[in-house]
């Protein structure tokens, strides 16, 4: 695997492999059925896996589409969001949460984030409402629930849509209430290293909206109603069979997996919450983080950075450029300083190892690993 390094107790940001193989012959049963069954597109093994899902989120209805940002793509769609509409998002997402917008000729524009929970500032996100707003995405970053009262009472008020960008958030939990019954429609991504990832592209679009739930399924699929009839032009972004096959197999496992995830950033808290150069990640109370990614805050990140990889420890940064002060955005016109909060958490943001397979004592070396590093930087800076 690309994401194994070359040194022997090497540490990996995420490890697929280790996942595989514990799951191997499910997974391998799996894939075969589908190609005994010539199951390719769409067709059974998408049907119940759209079922099980629909189940563990909470909504009536699920639909399985090619990857995460043609759910965002087609659930802007299905929630009537038109060209030449605005759509108002973060800058400190992967750009996929505001391409979606521009692949449906809308018009995305940006808010800043709460320093606090890296997520939606709704305060600023009222202030950014404009006559033409038409939607809102929400991003769980990292798996943590964006605050969504504050934003479902504005969107409520102001008749806004509001689509959850759950990429990162598979089985957050806001106010005791998964994320993905929040808002008009919640947006999926199954990418491999995703908390529920296939073997390949996949996403999916979950609602409560039956009517936002049949557009995104006719238009996932060509505007089909019938075999050949078309009610509008639509696209291709279905889901594979073998994909659904493998998501089926994994999501019986996510609970254990994500419980896994959240002991292991407890376990981080507690080896690191000493360190006066970091802040770690927090939690809402009431609420519960799925930990996709576990990102602390140093204002030595790239020194942490640099010294962790001489170590064979692969953190990452998510991400390094806010979406705003990125070439693709630089005709809307932001600069830097534009939004503040999302600025200095790309500065300072480091990702650390995790994944659910990852053991005590890998957690343990990563925390040393820190801990050296920072104790050498000080040294370094006196
Ligand atoms: C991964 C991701 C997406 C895009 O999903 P793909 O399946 O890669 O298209 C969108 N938004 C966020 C926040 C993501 O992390």
């Amino acid at each position: 695997m690309a994401n194994r390094m070359n040194i022997p107790d090497a540490i990996p940001l995420v490890d697929l492999t280790a996942q595989y193989e514990s799951i191997r012959q499910e997974i391998d049963r799996a894939i075969a059925g589908v190609i005994r069954d010539t199951a390719f597109i769409s067709g059974p093994y998408v049907a119940s896996f759209e079922k099980e899902f629909a189940s563990y989120c909470g909504v009536p209805h699920s639909i399985g589409v090619s990857n995460g940002t043609d759910a965002l793509r087609l659930a802007l769609l299905g929630c009537g969001v038109r060209p030449g509409d605005e759509v108002l998002t973060v800058p400190n997402t992967f750009i996929a949460t505001a391409e979606a917008v521009g692949m449906i000729g809308a018009s995305v524009r940006f808010v800043d984030v709460d320093p606090n929970t890296n997520t939606i500032d709704a305060t600023a996100l009222e202030r950014a409402l404009t006559p033409k707003t038409k939607a809102v995405i929400p991003v769980h970053l990292y798996g943590r629930p964006a605050d969504m009262d504050p934003i479902l009472k504005l969107a409520a008020a102001k008749g806004i849509r509001v689509i959850g960008d759950a990429a990162q958030a598979h089985g957050a939990l806001y106010g005791g209430r998964p994320i993905s019954a929040l808002g008009d429609a919640v947006c999926f991504s199954f990418y491999p290293g995703k908390n529920l990832g296939a073997y390949g592209d996949a996403g999916a679009v979950v609602t409560k909206d039956a009517a936002v739930a049949q557009r995104v399924r006719m238009l996932r699929d060509h505007g089909r109603t019938k075999k050949y009839e078309h009610d509008v032009e639509g696209f291709n972004c279905r889901m594979d069979g073998i994909q659904a096959a493998i998501l089926s197999v994994k999501l019986k496992r996510l609970e254990a997996w994500t419980e896994r995830r959240r002991t292991l950033a407890a376990q981080y808290n507690a080896l690191l919450q000493d360190l006066p150069d970091l802040r770690l990640p927090t939690e809402t109370p009431g609420s519960r983080s799925v930990y996709h990614l576990y990102a602390i805050r140093t204002a030595k990140r790239d020194q942490l950075l640099a010294g962790l990889s001489k170590a064979g420890i692969g953190a990452g940064i998510h991400y390094p450029i806010p979406l705003h002060l990125q070439p693709a955005y630089k005709h809307l016109g932001y600069r830097l300083g534009s939004f503040p909060n999302a600025e200095a958490q790309s500065r300072e943001t480091l990702s650390l190892p995790l994944y659910p397979e990852m053991t005590d004592a890998q957690v343990i070396r990563v925390a040393d690993s820190v801990r050296a590093v920072l104790a050498g930087s000080a040294l370094v800076a006196d």
